[in-house]
């Protein structure tokens, strides 16, 4: 996309005509004389390609109309005075204090999930889910007396508002709108509690944030769809298409129990590819090289966590040996840690589109990103084999971590155990790596890698390696891999045409202004839309509000403490799905 065709072409068709002139049978001063001019030819033509590269740097500040096309503001072509007048009110003073009331209350009920958590109706820690339901049901009386209210595997919730045409002949372009969003929390460390300004579950509000433990993750996401929703329903809005609104209940804890058993009930009604769209949490904006993006996520990084385990004899740590399983354990560590995986940027990474866009459309955009998209070419770089390093890779990263690791595979030992007396050496040390997968490359990638440096380990060691065989015996190196992903498929953000992506642009585009740059973003974590893969090709992990007055954003304290919602960007979430969910009604997508 970045590179013009016509220098592939010119590039490559010289070496190919100059093989042909040579037949096998002429004299060596013929060849010789052949070869040279050839090696002239070659030289002459590089050059050309050369300068035309150069050229292309200066026509890169314009590159072609294709490139991030933005869709203009959109707005329901049939205008509606109820639904204008409903749309007006959430920017009111009445609809903010109660809707900061409803977003508090949720926040207030604790949701957490853990790890270990056992199977629903067995396990008393998911009953927490019950008293969040009847909150729901109490807060939002129109959404649960109207639409169709199902518990999936018991607090999996999902609400169906069937569309007018949804079974009519144009029911092939009416697929069914998922709007999801997760009713669980992260758990708050008890020797974190005292660090918060504002208790967890205090759902406080301090006049710009509501504070507590769920607050932009993502209960601010679940009560914005209902909000919207809400509103819809009591303003007479009937949809066209069928919503369906997707609520599971362990997006913390790998989901499973919920996303997992909410897909396979939508798979089972809609099929592969029966849906239209689906919005789920995710990234939100951005304000970089002078513009706003608005960065909905088209892909989702891969994901594996490796457990290590080291098994080496205990016995009496007054005759020890040289090195312990910790020891060796830490040796390994030390090796994974001293070499990173190389910044690469495939041309699907969707950050890829963003550097595009801004070259585009930022006129703060830097010459030396500028200069190294124009020039770049796939790196085959690997942990192993630096091969050609990437350079537009190694400097975009250059703007930080959150922006490296869009466009490299992270390693992070998060977890480590063993040794159990101050006087017995440990017969098992286990740590646990964990990883997401940079869009091009594979959890083999990451296997590969680390079988080749357990195995060293092992050798020197004398112990026996065990590298996903599921095998396990004494006086080895262990390494399992219990769950894992790769990365998703990448999600169409094409915005010259109608279109879920551009729907979603336009959407977005209306509610923060045409000055506001739409371009497909990249999740550096998981979320339950990996449970929906075949029912769209159109996943947008997206968080939509935004408060241009508060630049640090929307994530603020996911996962840790302080955690907080700004109202005025939860507002603006409300104002998106309200509009989001009229203009999708009426593309032909
Ligand atoms: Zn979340």
């Amino acid at each position: 996309m970045s590179e013009n065709p016509e220098k592939h072409h010119q590039i490559e068709i010289y070496p190919h005509t100059h093989q042909k002139r040579i037949s096998s049978r002429r004299p060596l001063a013929v060849w010789l004389v052949v070869l040279l001019l050839g090696a002239v030819y070659l030289a002459l033509s590089h050059a050309v390609a050369l300068s035309w590269r150069d050229n292309g740097r200066s026509s890169a500040s314009s590159p072609p109309q294709a490139v991030c096309v933005q869709p203009a503001a959109l707005f329901p072509s049939d205008a509606d005075g109820k639904l204008e007048e409903a749309y007006g009110h959430i920017s009111s003073d009445a609809f903010r204090s109660k809707t900061i009331e409803r977003l508090s209350g949720a926040v207030q009920i604790k949701t957490e999930t853990f790890d270990d958590l056992g199977e629903v109706g067995e396990d008393r820690r998911w009953d927490v889910f019950f008293g969040f339901y009847d909150y729901l049901e109490k807060t939002f009386p129109a959404v649960h007396q109207t639409l169709r209210v199902e518990k999936i595997n018991t607090h999996g919730l999902l609400y169906t508002w069937q569309g007018r045409d949804s079974n009519g002949l144009d029911a092939a372009y009416r697929k069914p709108t998922v709007l999801m969003a997760h009713q669980d929390t992260v758990p708050v460390p008890d020797d974190t509690i005292d660090a918060w300004t504002y208790p967890p579950w205090s759902g406080a509000y301090d006049g710009t944030f509501i504070w507590g433990r769920g607050a932009s993750d993502c209960k601010n996401q679940l009560i914005a769809i209902l909000e919207a929703t809400e509103l819809l329903l009591q303003h007479g809005f009937q949809p066209k298409r069928t919503l369906l609104l997707s609520f599971g209940f362990d997006e913390e804890s790998f989901g499973y129990h919920g996303a997992g058993n909410l897909s396979a009930v939508i798979h089972d009604r809609y099929g592969d590819d029966g849906l239209a769209v689906v919005i789920d949490e995710g990234a939100g904006f951005e304000n970089v090289w002078g513009t706003l993006f608005a960065k909905p996520g088209t892909a989702e990084k891969g994901s594996t966590n490796v457990e290590v385990t080291v098994r080496s004899p205990g016995g009496h740590s007054s005759v020890p040996r040289d090195h312990t399983s910790i020891g060796i354990l830490s040796e390994l560590i030390t090796q994974i840690e001293a070499t990173q995986y190389p910044a690469r940027l495939d041309e699907r990474n969707p950050y890829f589109a963003q550097l595009q866009c801004g070259a585009t459309h930022a006129a703060a955009f830097p010459p030396k990103l500028r200069k190294l998209l124009a020039r770049h070419r796939p790196s085959n770089a690997s942990p192993d084999h630096p091969g050609h390093p990437d350079p537009l890779a190694i400097e975009a990263a250059k703007q930080g971590p959150e922006i490296k690791y869009l466009l490299q595979t992270s390693q992070a030992v998060d977890i480590v155990a063993g040794g159990v007396k101050v006087n017995a050496m440990p017969e098992r040390a286990k740590a646990v790596i964990n990883h997401r997968v940079n869009i091009g490359e594979t959890t083999q990638v990451v296997y590969d890698r680390l079988t080749r440096i357990a195995g060293g380990v092992a050798r020197k060691h004398n112990l026996t390696l065990h590298a996903f065989d599921g095998q396990d015996e004494a006086d080895s190196i262990l390494l399992v891999a219990p769950h894992s992903s790769e990365s998703s498929p990448i999600s169409p953000a094409d915005g010259s045409g109608v279109s879920p992506f551009s729907v979603l642009a336009g959407s977005v585009r209306a509610i923060y202004g045409e000055e506001t740059i739409v371009t497909p973003g990249i999740m550096t974590g998981n979320t339950d839309t990996r449970f929906f893969w075949d029912l769209t090709k159109h996943i947008f992990r997206f968080a939509p509000g935004y408060d241009p007055e508060d630049q640090v954003g929307g994530l603020r304290g996911i996962h840790t403490i302080n955690e907080k919602v700004n109202v005025n960007n939860h507002i603006n979430a409300v104002k998106f799905f309200f509009l989001f969910v009229r203009n999708i009604d009426e593309a032909e997508v």
